[in-house]
């Protein structure tokens, strides 16, 4: 398989081939073409899997080519991570992914300014990678900050936000977040509650297992 024959756009090969990627790593190859169909999906995957890129890429292209019109009055796509590096490498991702598009990314972690964090979410980013925590202090405080317009949910190292005692957060966002959006749920190990938050949270989710 090969990012090429996945009919990507040309802003998205052109990061992919300036990134290195020569070709798509297994976790990539099944899910890009689920994901670009709108489908939920489920990846059994560990960090050095190239999981980011894996629904990084899909979401750039739904952002690029539908609904445009909506694209500057919300946030439509939302990643939500365990921890503050994951955030970080994340955002490294998918700025370096979008470097050719218009789409704005940008990160609501722990350790940096919530005043800051909130002038930027006023300027409704497409794309907002952030901890549960820190995610639930912006919806519960700001008046102007809201999901409501969300397409594309995921729900990265899922395992890890619910054994570091993210469930109740988890379930607050995801209740503020459009029933009809797409989610995408990634984890190392498929537990229990993770299974729990799959049900919770995904509509008829195609199970990738790499
Ligand atoms: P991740 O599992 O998403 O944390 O990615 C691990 C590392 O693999 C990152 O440094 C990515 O830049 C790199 N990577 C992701 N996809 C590919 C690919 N298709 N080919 C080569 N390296 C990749």
């Amino acid at each position: 398989s090969s990012f090429l024959s996945m009919n990507l756009s040309r802003p998205i090969i052109k990061s992919v081939t300036t990134l290195g990627f020569h070709k798509p790593t297994p976790i990539q190859a099944a899910t890009i073409p689920v994901a670009l169909l709108g489908k939920d999906v489920v990846g059994n995957a560990v960090t050095g899997s190239g999981k980011t890129a894996a629904f990084i890429i899909p979401m750039l292209e739904r952002l690029m080519y539908r609904d445009r019109g909506k694209k500057a009055a919300a946030t439509r796509c939302l990643i939500l991570v365990p921890t503050r590096e994951l955030g970080v490498q994340c955002f490294e991702v998918g700025t370096k992914l979008a470097a050719h598009t218009d789409i704005r990314f940008c990160l609501i972690v722990g350790g940096l300014s919530v005043k800051a964090q909130e002038v930027t979410l006023r300027t409704r980013p497409d794309v907002i990678i952030a901890t549960p925590g820190r995610l639930i202090d912006h919806l519960r405080n700001s008046p102007t900050f809201s999901l409501e317009a969300l397409d594309i949910l995921v729900l990265d190292e899922a395992d890890r936000m619910l054994s570091d005692g993210f469930a109740d957060e988890l379930t607050e966002i995801i209740k503020s977040c459009p029933t009809s959006r797409q989610t995408m749920l990634f984890s190392a190990t498929m537990t229990d509650s993770v299974d729990e938050l799959v049900r919770m949270s995904l509509n008829k989710p195609v199970r990738l297992f790499v």
